[in-house]
């Protein structure tokens, strides 16, 4: 798809607000910041990526084996990665427990599980909601309308996340044939979200600053970005020099890599459901950040948002057969 150019009384991008100030339903905490934000890979979402996104007041998701977080850092700014198992609620108490030791409330807990449909989610976050009760609780990974609203109603879940298998190292379509179109899940998830006072977050498949617009249009309040800010010197891991190029390693969650290097090694009762793969070095996030955000400025103007909140609402979607001119490959 793409977005059909609208009358347009904005004359610059710099007019363009991109800022949003939200009311989360169940947590009852206010927000104000840009609402994209980082994965919780561990390729990505560490201290570094918080300092650089943290200045254009995004979201840095931590992934969830992160250390004690330092307390100088401004909880607006990063969310915490949980999973359902026990062991991941000890590991999510000590960390609040460091953060309150500094006098640090968290403002942000995303329990992350690539099968939101289990009933082990919906009961951790009610006993999160019952733990935490002012902490804005993120949730996912759905793609369907109606767990979008039992998260909201009956697990107190604050924002759904969405998007299974859309992910650029995910392998979970091929692997088990499960899925929705982003856009789609996207379009259905909000509208079930809205509905009942809740938010939702699009999760994988941002392979261009367009897609990042897209997805606002298309109905969500906060994007999640994981390749597009692969391979920049905030990310984790060493840097890969071959043949006079160098390189940063990027791999899914669900991945060998991953398995290996938290679980010994993949359960014999499971299978991988991610790539690793060798992302070629891009220097700083913030080149990245800034090609980002002056994408997305440009389509409100082309589509007549003065306010990242008023993209949605502007949005007009027209389905193409080929999106770009590929005459020069
Ligand atoms: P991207 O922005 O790279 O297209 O997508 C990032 C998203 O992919 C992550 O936020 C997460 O939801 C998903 N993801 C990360 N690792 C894996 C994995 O190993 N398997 C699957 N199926 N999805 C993954």
């Amino acid at each position: 798809v793409l977005l059909r150019p609208k009358r347009s009384t904005l004359n610059s991008r710099s007019e363009v607000n991109l800022e949003r100030e939200i009311t989360f339903v169940n947590s009852g905490a206010t927000w104000k910041g840009v609402p994209i934000m980082s994965t919780n890979m561990d390729t990505i979402g560490n201290f570094d990526m918080y300092r650089s996104l943290s200045k254009y007041k995004m979201l840095t998701c931590f992934h969830k084996y992160v250390p004690n977080i330092p307390h100088e850092f401004d909880p607006n700014y990063y969310i915490i990665s949980t999973g359902i198992t026990d062991r991941d609620l000890e590991r999510l108490s000590d960390q609040i427990e460091h953060l309150r030791s500094g006098g640090v409330e968290p403002k942000f807990i995303c329990v992350d599980v690539a099968n939101g449909y289990m009933t082990k989610l919906k009961d951790f976050c009610l006993n999160l909601r019952s733990l935490y009760p002012n902490v804005t609780i993120i949730a996912g990974n759905v793609v369907t309308r109606e767990i979008v609203e039992e998260l909201i109603l009956n697990a107190k879940v604050d924002v759904v996340k969405v998007g299974i298998g859309s992910g650029s190292v995910c392998t979970t379509r091929l692997l088990t044939g499960v899925g929705m179109p982003q856009l789609s899940a996207v379009m259905e998830c909000s509208d079930a979200a809205h509905g009942v006072g809740g938010m939702i977050i699009s999760d994988g498949g941002i392979c261009y600053p367009g897609d990042v617009s897209k997805a606002f249009g298309g109905g969500a309040d906060f994007v999640m970005i994981g390749s597009m800010l692969a391979g920049h010197s905030e990310c984790p891991g060493e840097l890969i020099e071959e043949e006079g190029k160098k390189y940063k390693l990027f791999y899914g969650m669900s991945s060998d890599t991953a398995m290996n290097k938290y679980h010994g090694g993949v359960a014999s009762y499971r299978s991988s459901e991610g790539k690793t793969v060798k992302v070629p070095y891009k220097g700083s996030v913030e080149n990245t950040m800034n090609n980002i955000l002056g994408g997305v400025r440009s389509t409100c103007t082309y589509v007549g948002a003065s306010r990242l909140k008023d993209l949605n609402k502007c949005a007009t979607f027209v389905r193409v057969n080929r999106q770009v001119n590929t005459f020069y490959k």
